[in-house]
């Protein structure tokens, strides 16, 4: 058996970032950039007004306080939107809007805060301006041609605010990976049937592809194949077919009816691995099927969850592009004793705190590891991670934890 870390490095060796597509930015948020994003112009373009005020010449201000002021001519107004119709010539200044070009001659802007309108065509300024006062610079952000966005990020709002600022209407995006999820099982039945003794709903196809989407990929939903060599076969052509990866979930232990392995392998996969030393998850099988990775993940719900967050999750992200790998831990103390048999990386379902204000972050694992209990997986926001050679911790210790829910910072609402 090998271990988790041996395991995920065989899988990403495996995976390609898929190529690129053009997105219009309005559809970019979550995708991740195919190429270095360098602007096309300058930002601001042009020196503008930081205020609403007047555009001057500091020199003209020299000596102005509000007892004492100094007047000067309004040679016009300068909407945000407008262009200068002159330059400022001595003792003249322009009524300027916010985000209005500074006319030629003007090298600073008095706010209208420090002004008194005279009359109809005069200001009276009430404190002196220095040069540069109120104007944003052009190019003081960035420059025409400056790599404004890194490839490989995942476009968070503020990048798309930057794409939208240099006038990028579409950019080059990866694919997003179409990911398959095949449920196996004679004994499952679809949401719109009650089932009957022996029969269970499918719950793993439905957790899958939620865990898919959370990816920021495309589920393709392929239904339940029972457990034949035959009906696993169709399924899993048109899992090819449809997908880049394809998941499924059961039929990879060593019960009579477990044929994933034997059906993966008579198609033609190239098998990497079958089992982990991970508990859950154990029964965990890998392979290469038609230049798809393909997944077997385990039949209990929660393995298949806990294998879906250590090996799945990893591989969407490379095959979606990015450059970072997002399998954040981080340590926490331990509000109660853990004891398991060592030999397996173990993932104790777990309550995380995050302590934002105070010292220290705490975690308590909860009551229910079966792998079956889904409670506890609702109950449960990160996984403590006890490492193989341990046989666990004791109350106070402090432990890894990988965090798994998104609302871990904010709370649950
Ligand atoms: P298996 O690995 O196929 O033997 O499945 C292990 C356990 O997981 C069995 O109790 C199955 O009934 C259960 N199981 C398998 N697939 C699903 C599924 N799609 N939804 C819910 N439970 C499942
Ligand atoms: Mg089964």
């Amino acid at each position: 058996m090998i271990s988790v870390d041996v395991a995920l490095t065989a899988i990403l060796k495996e995976i390609e970032p898929l190529g690129p597509e053009s997105v219009h930015t309005g559809d970019t948020l979550g995708r991740v950039l195919f190429e270095d994003v360098h602007a096309g112009r300058p930002n601001p373009p042009w020196d503008n007004s930081a205020m609403d005020g007047y555009a001057l010449r500091s020199a003209d201000t020299k000596g102005a306080k509000p007892d004492k002021p100094v007047t000067l001519k309004v040679v016009y107004d300068l909407p945000a939107g407008g262009v200068p119709k002159a330059p400022v010539g001595a003792g003249e200044a322009v009524r300027i809007m916010t985000g209005a070009p500074v006319p030629d001659g003007a090298d600073a802007v008095v706010m209208v805060e420090m002004t008194n309108k005279a009359d109809a065509d005069k200001v009276a300024i009430l404190a002196e301006a220095k040069r540069g006062d109120h104007i944003r610079k052009a190019g003081e952000d960035f420059t025409e041609g400056a790599v404004v966005l890194k490839k490989t990020s995942r476009l968070r709002p503020a990048d798309i605010a930057m794409l939208a600022t240099i006038g990028a209407a579409y950019v080059f995006v990866h694919k997003r990976p179409r990911v398959a999820v095949i449920s196996t099982g004679d004994e499952l039945v679809e949401l719109n049937e009650t089932p009957a003794k022996g029969k269970i709903s499918n719950s793993n196809g439905y957790a899958l592809a939620a865990l898919v989407k959370e990816c920021g990929a495309i589920p393709i939903q392929m239904g339940i194949a029972r457990d034949t060599k035959e009906s696993l076969k169709e399924k899993l052509s048109s899992a090819m077919c449809a997908a880049d990866m394809i998941i499924s979930s059961g039929g990879v232990s060593v019960g009579d009816f477990d044929f994933v392995k034997d059906v993966l392998k008579e198609m033609g996969s190239r098998m990497v691995f079958w089992k982990v030393a991970m508990k859950p998850g154990k029964p965990l099988a890998f392979g290469v099927i038609g230049g798809k990775p393909s997944f077997g993940l385990p039949g209990n719900p929660v393995s298949s969850m806990v294998a879906f967050e250590q090996f799945v999750k990893p591989a969407i992200q490379k095959m979606s592009g990015t450059g970072a790998l997002t399998r954040n831990t981080l340590c926490a103390r331990l509000t109660k004793d853990i004891t398991i048999k060592p030999g397996r990386t173990n993932f104790i379902r777990a309550a995380l705190n995050i302590d934002i204000i105070g010292p220290e972050n705490t975690v308590t694992p909860l009551e229910g590891q079966g792998s079956g209990m889904i409670l506890t997986m609702v109950s449960a926001n990160s996984y403590i991670i006890v490492p193989a050679e341990s046989s666990g911790f004791k109350k106070g210790e402090m432990v890894r934890v990988q965090p798994f829910d998104a609302s871990i910072l904010t709370g649950r609402p």
